[in-house]
């Protein structure tokens, strides 16, 4: 019989273990607590267009041996475009050479293809894991946050941010322990369309500023659909400002961001559709190991906050606890048939 995995959380880490697992003939389950698969690469509706409302892109090619072995890896996925934008600081000089990574048509096309192979059980949220025998049988019990249950598994993987594992991890308290002392950070969003016969704007605005991080044309993304003479905006608060406004309502946050958009584009003043989105764990201070698991309670964790807290990072916790699944389940004398594939 093929090893039964759960995985808590269709984000890119739980979505690249997902497809590693599938490929080491492993039967995977994969519940999230949204519709839809991408965490912090979703993509939100704003009637008839959508943004990226999380990471808008993932930087091109770095030093580090994990950046570059991340950097091939994305090469290989069919939905990977290279995008190199007009970009500018916010006082409008230019910034030369910066190249992109960015899914085509949108960010969670990634995910989406990721998960495949395996069962994606939507609008589910996990609350309850432990191990437990059934009929004689060992595995971990997985329940929903109001006691259903949802099976037992022969291994469960949370690959959430690190509060959100906390609930999840009370069967091994070191795990549980070691998500608490993540610190989280929160980051304000606002997605606009605007409407403008003005084509003078760069593609992606970074640098300092006093309440922004970041405004990114999610419209010059390669691949985005955009009626003529509209583009789509995604508004980044800035950590500072961010931290400051985390109690702020979303209606005020919005005029806060509209103005600051407004004042540096004054001629895409005509607002189609616009929303507000506070991420809660945007990004996660850094943990040293790279994943955790522990193979008598077949529990594991990986995600971002296994790193340097981004997509880099989610990408290489998952990548490396596949590896230490699959020789789980090749110790636990699994059918001789299971093959082993590079991963
Ligand atoms: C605004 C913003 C901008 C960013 N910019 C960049 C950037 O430029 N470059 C970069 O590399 N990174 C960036 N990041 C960070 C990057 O998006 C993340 O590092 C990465 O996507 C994290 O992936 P993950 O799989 O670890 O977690 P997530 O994407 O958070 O996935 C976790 C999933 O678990 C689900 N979940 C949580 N709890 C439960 C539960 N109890 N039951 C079921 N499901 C649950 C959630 O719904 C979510 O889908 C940005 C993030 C944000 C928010």
């Amino acid at each position: 019989m093929k090893p039964h995995v759960a995985i808590v959380g269709a984000g890119l880490a739980g979505s690249v273990l997902a497809d590693l697992l599938v490929k080491n003939d492993c039967l995977v389950t994969v519940f999230d607590k949204s519709r839809g698969t991408g965490g912090r690469l979703s993509t939100c509706r704003l009637g008839d267009y959508s943004a990226d409302l999380g990471a808008p892109y993932i930087l091109d090619g770095s030093d580090s041996a994990t950046e570059i072995d991340f950097s091939n890896w994305l090469q290989t996925q069919p939905q990977i475009e290279q995008w190199s934008p007009r970009v500018t600081d916010f006082k409008g000089d230019a910034i030369e050479h910066l190249r992109f990574s960015t899914a085509s048509p949108r960010q969670s096309a990634l995910t989406r293809s990721l998960i495949t192979g395996a069962e994606f059980i939507p609008s589910t949220r996990v609350g309850y894991i432990w191990p437990e025998l059934v009929e004689e049988k060992a595995g971990v019990i997985v329940r929903d946050d109001k006691g259903k249950g949802l099976g037992q598994f022969d291994a469960v993987v949370v690959a959430t941010p690190a509060l959100q594992a906390v609930p999840l991890l009370e069967a091994i308290p070191r795990f549980m322990k070691k998500a608490e002392s993540i610190a989280p950070e929160v980051s304000w969003v606002h997605v606009m369309v605007t409407y403008s016969e003005s084509r003078e704007t760069p593609d992606l605005i970074l640098g300092q500023h006093e309440v922004l991080s970041r405004i990114t044309k999610d419209s010059a993304k390669p691949g985005r659909i955009c009626p003529e003479n509209s583009d789509v905006w995604v508004i980044e608060a800035n950590k500072e400002w961010s931290r400051a406004h985390e109690n702020t309502s979303p209606d005020v946050v919005a005029q806060h961001l509209r103005k600051a958009f407004m004042e540096l584009f004054p001629t895409h003043n005509h607002v189609i559709a616009e929303r507000t989105h506070r991420w809660l764990y945007a990004r996660h201070s850094k943990t040293d190991a790279d994943f955790l698991w522990d193979s008598f309670s077949r529990i594991g964790v990986c995600g971002d906050w296994f790193g340097q807290g981004e997509t880099n990072a989610a990408w290489q916790s998952a990548t490396l606890l596949s590896k230490a699944l699959i020789e789980h389940f090749q110790q636990m004398d699994m059918p001789s048939d299971n093959h082993l594939i590079a991963v």
